[in-house]
């Protein structure tokens, strides 16, 4: 259907075609995440994240579109692996649209298993957002990394990164985030990157600093800004499977290591030492066999060279790439001495039901996302990550598609979030109606043992009863849709997760939706780990009273 395409954006504005106002926002934001700016290949329905589509093909995706234009506030919309398939009385309270998309029973979880279905039309992967339809670009990617970092920071030294140096590698698509991040939160970072394309395409969008191919310069400039607490990115052009066993022999240590090339794709996305002389891409695909040897002892040198400098001082943890994995599988049997991100420093955020928390402007105007950062900035002026996250943001990101902002939130703070939002829509402070929704990537909606369910207290990683009382949850309390997926971020068999989304059209049925479903959402956070026994989820859970019938 590609022949037929052309590009789509969401409807500005305050005038709706639909019956209600979350059907309204539901259609704009299936366009939205198809608007080119946002979308990484509209014209295949493709959002971001590998394969993660909006709508399984252009006839569902029109269906769909004409289903939500005619759906009644009492009526629900199914849909499935992104095709309507029915619309059924509810109530006025209900959900207005219901998804699952990309689920398999677990025995036939596999990627050979979808991708039978795939082909025959049946399913389609809905990634995270992409067919739950809140996605917002690459703001997103940039604040859960600048989450991690700051966890690190809190974690390890004194809650600011100034005065630390961090070596990562891979500048792509989301690692390209780092720089910023790291440097957002006060600290610098020597960012290994293969491709000078790529370290050019950061300095030109200023998300990294200066650059160098020389490793003594990188170590010295880093050295330099350190002692004087300044925050400075550094590019350096190389192969950290070579760089970083010369820093171990330099005796260069740094404060925080890890690693964002795409090392969960030996083959294609983890790129193998060379000399000047080898060419490796005939060899890949000459002697497949041989290129991931390649590979594999490369990928064992880096991480040998992250385990020594941890064993010298250095914080290091896995940034969800699965290195720790590769690194297992070419003999490197302490590879998983190191904890991925999750354990290491957002578990923490999750116990107080603490995570992504975004909303979009359906008015188009940027004035509507300003006039709300202010209000939290207001609400929240305790709170110095929020602050320091929303100043850098209303100055220095620029909106793909729909206006949107994201921020992190916590239990008893969403429900606070939402209903000023609802409140500045009644008034006429804002032009018109905003959406607010998340991430799968979540306190209490995600089961995904190798990423936020690594490493539970209590041994549960891989129980997915938490993902389904989150959506059972959100339903029984007045979102505006709900989704509920397979695979997302890691992979076919590896993880299910819940979405929820909420609108606030500054009616008083959006106050009653938004009070209960914005709190019982981050709750279901506090609540997954109180039961796993973090102490830090208990402690909230008393202090904000939590019924929870099973603890004493
Ligand atoms: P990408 O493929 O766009 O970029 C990877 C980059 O690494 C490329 O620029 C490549 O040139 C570089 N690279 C490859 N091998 C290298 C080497 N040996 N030395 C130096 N540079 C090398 O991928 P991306 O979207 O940036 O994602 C990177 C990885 O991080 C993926 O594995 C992804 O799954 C993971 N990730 C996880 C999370 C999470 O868990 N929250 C978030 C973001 C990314």
């Amino acid at each position: 259907m590609t022949e037929a395409y052309s590009p789509i954006r969401a409807p500005r504005g305050n005038t709706r075609t639909a019956r209600g106002w979350i059907q309204e926002a539901a259609k704009r934001m299936l366009m939205n995440n198809l608007d080119p700016d946002v979308a990484e290949k509209p014209e295949e329905l493709i959002v971001y994240g590998g394969r993660g589509k909006a709508a399984r093909n252009w006839e569902c995706y029109h269906k769909i579109v004409e289903t939500l234009d005619r759906l009644e506030n009492n009526q629900t919309l199914l849909v499935q692996s992104g095709k309507a398939v029915a619309v059924l009385e509810t109530h006025r309270l209900a959900p207005r649209i219901l998804i699952a998309n990309s689920n398999l029973v677990p025995r036939w979880a596999t990627w050979e298993e979808f991708d039978k279905l795939d082909a025959a039309g049946l399913m389609m992967y809905g990634q995270m957002t992409a067919g739950s339809w809140i996605y917002i670009g690459t703001q997103g990617i940039l604040q859960g990394t600048y989450e991690t970092f700051r966890g690190a920071a809190q974690r390890h030294f004194n809650d600011t990164l100034a005065g630390t140096i961090t070596v990562t590698a891979g500048l792509g698509g989301m690692g390209g985030a780092q720089p910023l991040a790291i440097k957002l939160a006060g600290g610098v970072s020597i960012c290994i990157e293969v491709d000078p394309a790529r370290i050019r395409r950061r300095l030109e969008t200023r998300y990294l600093d200066k650059t160098t191919n020389s490793l003594n310069e990188a170590i010295q400039l880093a050295q330099l800004a350190k002692r004087r607490r300044e925050a400075v990115s550094i590019g350096l052009i190389g192969n950290a499977a070579e760089l970083l066993p010369k820093m171990v022999q330099l005796g260069f240590t740094p404060d925080l290591v890890t690693d964002q090339t795409s090392a969960h794709d030996p083959m294609w996305g983890y790129l193998p030492s060379a000399r000047a002389d080898e060419d490796l891409n005939s060899l890949r695909t000459q002697d497949p066999k041989a290129y991931l040897e390649r590979v594999q002892s490369s990928i064992a040198e880096h991480v040998q060279a992250i385990l020594e400098m941890q064993r010298r001082g250095a914080v290091a943890f896995d940034y969800g790439n699965n290195l720790r994995a590769q690194a297992k599988l070419a003999g490197v049997s302490d590879a998983f001495s190191y904890p991925g991100f999750v354990p290491a420093f957002i578990r923490d955020s999750f116990c107080e039901g603490r995570g992504p928390f975004r909303w979009v402007a359906l008015s188009g105007d940027p004035s509507d996302i300003a006039k709300t950062d202010q209000a939290l900035l207001e609400l929240f002026p305790e709170d110095r990550r929020l602050n320091e996250w929303l100043s850098f943001a209303s100055t220095q990101i620029a909106f793909q598609g729909l206006p949107a902002r994201i921020c992190w939130l916590g239990y008893c703070e969403r429900d606070r979030a939402g209903l000023l939002f609802n409140q500045m829509v009644r008034d006429g402070r804002l032009k018109a109606p905003i959406v607010i929704g998340r991430d799968h990537l979540d306190a209490g909606s995600v089961a995904s043992p190798f990423r936020e369910t690594e490493g539970m207290l209590d041994g549960s990683d891989a129980v997915s009863d938490w993902a389904l009382l989150n959506f059972a949850t959100g339903i029984a309390s007045g979102a505006a849709w709900m989704s509920f997926h397979h695979g997302g971020g890691v992979g076919m068999g590896y993880s299910q997760h819940a979405g929820l989304v909420a609108v606030a059209d500054g009616s008083d049925e959006a106050d009653e939706r938004l009070r209960l479903c914005l709190k019982n959402d981050p709750a279901m956070g506090v609540i997954r780990h109180a039961d796993a026994g973090y102490e830090k989820a208990l402690s909230t859970a008393k202090q904000r009273g939590l019924d929870l019938p099973s603890i004493p």
